[in-house]
């Protein structure tokens, strides 16, 4: 350090959830790492749902803990109700989720980060970006704090979240601010604009929180936890926190009155917000006006924590005002009499549409500038921890000179979610959905560790303790298909015998005394592999296929404008996301076909003609490793 100015491989700005796996999976790497956020006490908060996973979601948390993140203990150790969603349904939609104790989750984070080696966790707020200018070429040095200090490294990932430009709304009344008791970063968006960087605006909102003590709780349903809660990483043996029940009540057609009677005062209806929110995740207000024919909707009383009476009411997300939201509680039946702790409001922010990144989420118009999280368009923790801990790793990574490594859509939901960001963009806050993987069986949340850990491994993304525990599995797992397929029962091989739907693993087991010895976890894994199999087979096969097509490459700098028969728009689209590949091509909206058998048979007609135009192949910065 010289007069203020600070050295570093790698700077992360942000300590929410894309912003910790980042600053994390760098510094696991070997990278010195600074982590600078505005208040070490809200590192990792939530700033809505207190709820990690859920469905697609719940998936991702166990893909960034099987890479060696943070998320998945973090659950496991605060969380106060584990349940396994779709257990009705086949194994690729089983999706984890747990309530969190709010306040004990963001401890556990923030004692992760401070006590990782090669991280420094800063409170600083980053007003500038520093950027070197070559000719046409431009790499970030660094970042300015308030107060002047200057932060220099390389590489820089920013995971600002809902901050930039933030403005919240409850009824008329507007405050500046990225959450609520929380300032906005305005130097920030006006850095990314002075440099080229395109910014769209989106909104989300929060619903009120009421006091437990003022509930009653007679008159609405119990929802407990599972019996055998299962944890979300692959590292944690048992769950040692005492689970708490939530409750689930409804709105009626009084509640439904009210708000319509007060439509023109909500700012998403008087014109007072303009930007688009997730659909998915609608306002109460919005839910009235689409479904006016229904005169109910779930809300689900969800507890913040041990310590607190705080209790988060989920499905009623609201931004109308102050005295519409205290009129409303008292005519919903076990609400009341109950006081509201914090109002319900909707933040509308700045993000930088995403088709800007390559899929390893850093700039293509700034080398060494990484994006992660809300930033880039999506919505969630689990989406914000996915992004972030492939951004810190590759931020990393660049740091060292090598390539980077993005997982592909059949090997990740998180390899889903970069595909679909940087290739398609999107036009309101993304979530991930299971239907948005194509291979949904391969992409199950009990296997993330057989499709991730390796990988993480030879990156060395992972403890040697994570790795032995992995070894460990395989080779239960080895061990029971042995035992399975030179056992017999009623003549039939015994891996053949559990092959039928009816079979279970206890039968098994009662049948075969050696499987009594195998691991629960790796006894799941030999069931769904044998029964499954003729599935997961053809779904390796279209994989096959698919990358057939995939590894059809289109050079990076290639001019769609030499296609002469291409349409204006598919000119347009292409070369603003320049795809790598034919089928990332096809996956950006509004592509057809018939755009996609053109450029193939261009790309064909160039590869039987070797004179191609010197340096029209440079190298490609994303590509793919191991
Ligand atoms: P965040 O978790 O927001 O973290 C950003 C971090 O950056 C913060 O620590 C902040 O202090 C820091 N920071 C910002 N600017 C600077 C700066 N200049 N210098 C230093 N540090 C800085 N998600 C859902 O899935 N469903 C919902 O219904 C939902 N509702 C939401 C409602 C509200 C009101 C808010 C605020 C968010 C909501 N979210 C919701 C989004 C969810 O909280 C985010 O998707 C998730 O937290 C994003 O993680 P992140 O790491 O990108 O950003």
């Amino acid at each position: 350090m010289t007069d203020n100015i600070y050295h570093y491989d790698v700077i992360v700005i942000g300590a929410g959830h894309a912003g910790t796996e980042a600053a994390a999976a760098a510094a696991r790497l070997g990278a010195k790492t600074a982590l600078l956020t505005n208040n070490l006490d809200t590192v990792g908060q939530m700033s809505c749902n207190p709820a990690i996973g859920g469905v697609a979601k719940g998936q991702i948390v166990r893909e960034v803990d099987a890479l060696g993140g943070l998320m998945g203990q973090a659950i496991d150790a605060t969380g106060i109700q584990f349940r396994l969603l779709n257990r009705r349904k086949g194994p690729a939609m089983h999706s984890p989720r747990a309530q969190a104790d709010k306040k004990a989750y963001q401890n556990y984070v923030k004692y992760q980060i401070e006590s990782q080696d090669h991280l420094d966790l800063r409170q600083e707020s980053v007003e500038d970006l520093m950027v070197i200018e070559n000719g046409t070429e431009r790499r970030i040095g660094g970042v300015r704090v308030r107060g002047g200090a200057e932060y220099r490294a390389d590489n820089v990932v920013l995971t600002t979240g809902t901050f930039l430009q933030a403005i919240m709304h409850t009824g008329e009344a507007k405050t500046a601010g990225g959450r609520a008791g929380e300032g906005t970063t305005a130097g920030i968006s006006g850095a990314l604009q002075r440099l080229g960087i395109e910014i769209d605006r989106f909104k989300t909102g929060t619903p009120p929180r009421l006091n437990a003590k003022t509930i009653d709780y007679q008159s609405v349903e119990e929802q407990p936890g599972d019996d055998q809660p299962q944890p979300f990483s692959y590292l944690t043996g048992e769950l040692s926190l005492e689970q708490l029940p939530c409750h689930i009540t409804y709105t009626n057609a009084q509640v439904h009155e009210l708000i319509r009677a007060n439509l023109d005062r909500a700012p998403m209806y008087s014109g007072q917000i303009n930007s688009r929110g997730p659909r998915y995740c609608p306002s109460i207000e919005d839910k009235v006006v689409r479904f006016a024919d229904k005169d109910g909707h779930q809300l689900f009383l969800e507890p913040e924590g041990h310590q607190t009476q705080e209790v988060y009411v989920n499905g009623i997300s609201t931004s109308l005002p102050r005295d519409v939201q205290d009129k409303m509680f008292p005519l919903i039946p076990g609400l009341e009499n109950a006081t509201i702790m914090r109002y319900g409001y909707a933040v509308e922010y700045d993000f930088c549409p995403p088709t800007q990144l390559w899929s390893h989420l850093e700039s293509k118009s700034i080398h060494g500038l990484f994006f992660a999280g809300q930033i880039n368009g999506t919505t969630g923790y689990e989406e914000a921890a996915g992004q972030g801990l492939i951004a810190g790793l590759n931020a990393a990574r660049k740091a060292n000179d090598l390539d980077p490594w993005v997982p592909t859509r059949d090997q990740a939901y998180i390899g889903v979610l970069l595909d679909d960001l940087v290739t398609a963009g999107t036009d309101e806050p993304y979530r991930m959905f299971t239907s948005r993987a194509e291979y949904r069986l391969l992409l199950r949340q009990d296997n993330a560790d057989r499709r991730l850990t390796p990988i993480a491994n030879e990156l060395g993304l992972i403890t040697e303790q994570r790795n032995l525990r992995f070894a460990h599995k395989m080779s239960q797992i080895e061990l029971a298909m042995k035992i399975l397929k030179k056992s017999r029962i009623d003549q039939t091989a015994g891996d053949t015998y559990l092959r039928r739907p009816e079979v279970t693993w206890d039968e098994m087991c009662a049948s075969i005394a050696e499987l009594r010895e195998i691991d629960a976890e790796a006894a799941q894994q030999c069931v769904y592999d044998i029964k499954y199999e003729g599935y997961v087979t053809r779904q390796k096969m279209e994989v096959e296929k698919q990358q057939r097509l995939a590894t059809k490459r289109i050079p990076t700098h290639f001019d769609y404008h030499q296609i002469k028969p291409l349409r204006s728009e598919a000119k347009e689209k292409l070369t603003r996301v320049r795809p790598k590949s034919l089928d990332q091509a096809k996956r950006i909206s509004g592509i057809t076909p018939a755009d996609i058998a053109l450029v193939l048979a261009h790309l064909e007609q160039k590869t039987k003609k070797p004179a191609v135009t010197p340096g029209a192949e440079s190298p490609d910065p994303s590509s793919s490793h191991p």
